[in-house]
């Protein structure tokens, strides 16, 4: 394929030690060798060096900035093109004026994600590995981040084109069948089919059940405090911001409007919700009432729904459970450093079964175990986004949906014995869908728009 040359900064903007400006194309090291003095011209390095020198200004010949120059030459690069990054000093100026230089000397700005998109029109990944680039790029905790490294590896495509081989093998087989019906192998390669589909029906049942934690790890798990006034919501806030990792959200350039609060607790990135006062519910239910209320909470994936140790429940507090009924929740009785006055069979009644933590959040008693309760909610405590292939994108997810209903239509067939040559209209529909998660069958403007979703310079 035949691109253009771009450009553009793909360090974090701002006060960074150093940043850099990379540029990739067909004209890659012509263009910096314009701009570019130092002991060697670019055009005679070799690939994969680096080398000290200064950017100038073409016109005036006046130093821009000193510069660490490498120089990758295609295809082994991450566009497969050429691309020489310019290492200069950090700080905004100096970075735009060397990018304004490189511009000038016969590239164009490169569009959100514009690198990433080449590497895969380039073949260089597919469409699953691309996505994982966003997810890294937005990555909340340690595990999101192993679980997009995984996907921008390859491990998810790897799993993908497994079982389209499957499928393509079993389509194979039916297109003998039907040339040389001679054979009499119809009631094997019923048989046959039958077999791969389920199996690759129960595949990607067990990739789909990675989903929901995936899903979590990727986006953060919505997270509502309900409470009465004064049992120590805000306060519980504060331990659970402080205690653990506070995760940066604003990162320039990504599209997220709305700024939220994460914590990561164990891996599990909590997204406070902070709409409308959700997050925090003083006087809730006495405001707008039981159902209402209810409607609140309902958006929410996990409550977090807090109780006085040191007064005798309430009816608002037995409202409030009525409230989380069916959602997964965690009842926290806090103030156990005051003399006890709640019922502590009673809730543990009214909790049926949810997990109990007892805090002093003054005293910061029982934020570890709060934090056990909630990673074991999600993850049974043991699973590592390291060890497990997870999917977590929700288009990936939506196809694999779309792929298991149409792989069982395949199976319902064979098992109503409807002549294989017609099932293989299944068969190759869910090799298909399949595709379209790595990218092989899916339409240009889907991807345009999967990589308008990148920030700059990536
Ligand atoms: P909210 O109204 O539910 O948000 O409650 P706050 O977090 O604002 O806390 C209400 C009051 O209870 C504050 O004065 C807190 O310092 C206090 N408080 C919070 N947690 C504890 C605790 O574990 N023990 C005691 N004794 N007081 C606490
Ligand atoms: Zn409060």
């Amino acid at each position: 394929m035949e691109f253009d040359t771009i450009a553009a900064i793909s360090t974090a903007m701002g006060e960074g030690a150093i940043a850099i400006v990379r540029i990739s194309g067909e004209d890659a090291i012509k263009v910096v060798d314009k701009i570019y003095k130092g002991r060697k011209s670019l055009g005679e390095v070799e690939s994969h060096t680096i080398h000290y020198g200064h950017i100038i200004d073409q016109n005036t010949g006046q130093v821009i900035d000193e510069v660490m120059v490498t120089v990758l030459k295609a295809p082994r690069t991450f566009t497969r093109e050429n691309i020489v990054e310019i290492n200069c000093h950090g700080g905004l100026v100096s970075v735009n004026r060397v990018l304004q230089q490189v511009l000038r000397s016969g590239s164009r700005l490169a569009e959100p994600g514009e690198f990433t998109k080449r590497a895969f029109l380039n073949g260089r990944i597919d469409l699953s590995q691309a996505e994982g680039v966003i997810d890294l790029i937005r990555a909340k905790t340690d595990k999101a981040m192993n679980v997009a490294i995984g996907q921008v590896e390859g491990r998810l495509s790897a799993k993908i084109q497994k079982l389209r081989n499957a499928l393509l093998e079993t389509v194979a087989h039916v297109e003998v069948n039907i040339d040389y019906p001679e054979y009499d192998a119809e009631e094997m390669t019923n048989q046959l089919l039958k077999e791969k589909a389920r199996y690759v029906s129960s595949e990607i049942d067990k990739i789909l059940g990675t989903a929901e934690q995936g899903k979590i790890l990727r986006e953060g798990l919505s997270t509502v405090i309900i409470g009465r006034p004064n049992v120590g919501k805000s306060s519980l806030l504060n331990s659970l911001v402080h205690e653990t990792k506070a995760i940066v959200t604003d990162i320039p350039g990504t599209t997220r409007d709305v700024i939220e609060e994460y914590v990561n607790v164990r891996g599990v990135p909590l997204r406070l919700l902070d709409t409308a006062g959700i997050r925090e519910t003083e006087d809730i239910v006495e405001k707008i009432g039981v159902e209402r209320s209810r409607q609140v909470v309902k958006q929410a994936e996990l409550v977090l729904l807090v109780l006085n140790f040191g007064e005798p429940l309430s009816n608002e507090d037995e409202n409030l459970f009525q409230i989380v009924e069916g959602m997964d929740s965690i009842i926290i009785v806090n103030k156990t450093d005051i003399p006890q006055k709640i019922d502590m069979a009673k809730v543990e009644e009214l909790a049926s079964g949810r997990p109990i933590v007892t805090t002093s959040l003054v005293e910061d008693q029982g934020i570890d175990e709060l934090e056990d309760a909630i990673s074991k909610l999600f993850f049974q405590g043991n699973i590592e986004g390291g060890d497990l292939t997870y999917v977590s994108n929700s288009r990936h997810i939506a196809l694999l949906h779309q792929a298991k209903r149409t792989i069982e239509d395949a199976i319902f067939a064979l098992e109503s014995d409807v002549p294989v040559d017609m099932v293989q209209i299944d068969i190759t529909r869910t090799w298909e869908i399949l595709g379209e998660i790595i990218g092989d069958t899916v339409s240009e403007s889907l991807i345009d728009q999967l990589f308008a979703q990148f920030c700059l310079g990536k």
